[in-house]
């Protein structure tokens, strides 16, 4: 099959690859239809996330037809359509039972290692290096769903891969996002990146009774679609985004803020180093949490920041005597997507939303690696890429 291929920093190729098979027998295969590039992957394409390898199988927002079936799987059969959640959950450990799927337990065979590098350990997660368990990426001809049961979800006929594939990742995120900013009927909602997650986190603010959403960004063309799903903007370039928003709240600041930016290929120093070196080097801290700090710093007294924004190893400077002082709460964590799948595929049937608003480019799976520069450098009002292997 094909496959889009991490070779090294900013150089990952569409590659011939060997099929996955089924390895245990809660696996199924997919045959993928349509698969996404999102802004987690460049955290790894940048190379600041030290423990990729070369060979790696990128991507973790696929969906497809099921081609083979495990034997013990009985959900699935052979033709239908399934989305794949990016985070593999057991659905059985202590975690799972709680819903807290991206913290399962088992998923992870390198979670000591995780935790030993990055003071956590994520469950595991489809392409996205050795610190999440190494699993191949969707960005592929094929995929092996791991314990497709506990985690796939079945798609009914007649609704097309644009409205659903991202039931996989980004609308469950923003999604999340905005119940973890607690919003209450009325609040101002402040929402710092108008990536795919910060037009998710937008457009799940209203559905959570935002009263007003104020975005932040800088790419013209991220703020006219934060503005088409009805928020106002700040471009960050052009004004102190601390003064405009006291200005537009009168002085108060957003009740709530969400920090959908992250680490956004800021992890300098983190260059050629692989799996050995995991804990020297995401020990090494990073002065790189602008959003993080603006967003504690701008959010009034006693209110919310969410924090869907990923980060690994110890940033910098977080303000935590603000965040005290101010008697704010912090939610934050990888998506507990399975969670999320079914009522918001839900959602979509009832045409509250058509999460296809989102995308700019659909290309073919060999032209994924210059969608990566594209989408990397926001080049061409790209925002967000469905490849079709
Ligand atoms: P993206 O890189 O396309 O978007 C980030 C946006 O932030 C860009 O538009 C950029 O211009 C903007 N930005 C940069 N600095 C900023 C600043 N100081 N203030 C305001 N905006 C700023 O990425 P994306 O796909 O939208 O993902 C956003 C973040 O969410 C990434 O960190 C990604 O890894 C993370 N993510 C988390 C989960 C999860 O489970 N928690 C899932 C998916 C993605
Ligand atoms: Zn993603």
């Amino acid at each position: 099959m094909k496959a889009i291929v991490w070779h090294g920093k900013g150089d990952v190729r569409c590659d011939t690859a060997p099929d996955p098979k089924i390895q245990e027998p809660t696996d199924v295969i997919i045959k993928v239809t349509s698969t996404c590039i999102c802004g987690s992957d460049l955290h790894l394409y940048d190379h600041y996330m030290p423990t990729m390898r070369a060979g790696d199988i990128l991507g973790h927002e696929p969906m497809g037809e099921v081609v083979e079936v495990g034997r013990s799987v009985t959900e699935f059969k052979k033709g239908d359509r399934i989305v794949v959640p990016f985070d593999i959950a057991c659905g059985e450990c202590w975690f799972c039972q709680k819903q807290f799927y991206s913290c399962c337990d088992t998923t992870n065979p390198n979670a000591g290692l995780a935790a030993e590098a990055m003071g956590h350990a994520p469950a595991g997660l489809y392409g996205y290096s050795h610190l999440t368990g190494g699993y191949p990426g969707g960005q592929a001809g094929f995929l092996r769903v791991v314990k497709a049961g506990a985690n796939a979800l079945k798609i009914p006929d007649g609704m097309p891969d644009e409205q659903v594939v991202f039931l996989s990742d980004i609308f469950p995120t923003g999604y999340m996002a905005a119940e973890n900013a607690q919003i209450e009927p009325g609040d101002t909602v402040a929402v710092w990146g108008c990536g795919p997650v910060g037009q998710f986190c937008i457009r799940s603010a209203w559905m959570l009774g935002a009263g007003r959403v104020i975005a932040i960004d800088r790419v013209p063309e991220r703020l006219k679609m934060a503005r088409d799903g009805g928020a106002e903007v700040i471009n960050f370039d052009e004004v102190t985004v601390y003064d405009r928003l006291q200005e537009m709240t009168r002085g108060r600041g957003p009740d709530r803020c969400i920090e959908a930016v992250g680490c956004e290929a800021h992890y300098a120093g983190y260059t050629d180093a692989l799996l050995d070196k995991a804990k020297t080097l995401v020990g090494a801290g990073t002065d790189r949490a602008h959003a993080l700090r603006e967003a504690i710093m701008c959010c009034r007294k006693a209110g919310t920041v969410s924090v869907p924004g990923v980060y690994v190893g110890f940033p910098d400077k977080i303000p935590f005597g603000a965040f005290m002082n101010k008697g704010l709460t912090m939610k934050t964590g990888q998506t507990h997507t399975q969670k999320y799948m079914k009522p918001l595929l839900e959602k979509i049937r009832a045409r509250e939303i058509d999460p296809s608003f989102v995308i700019t480019h659909t290309l073919k799976l060999e032209d994924g690696p210059a969608a990566y520069e594209t989408f990397r450098d926001k080049r061409d009002g790209c925002i967000k890429v469905v490849l079709k292997p």
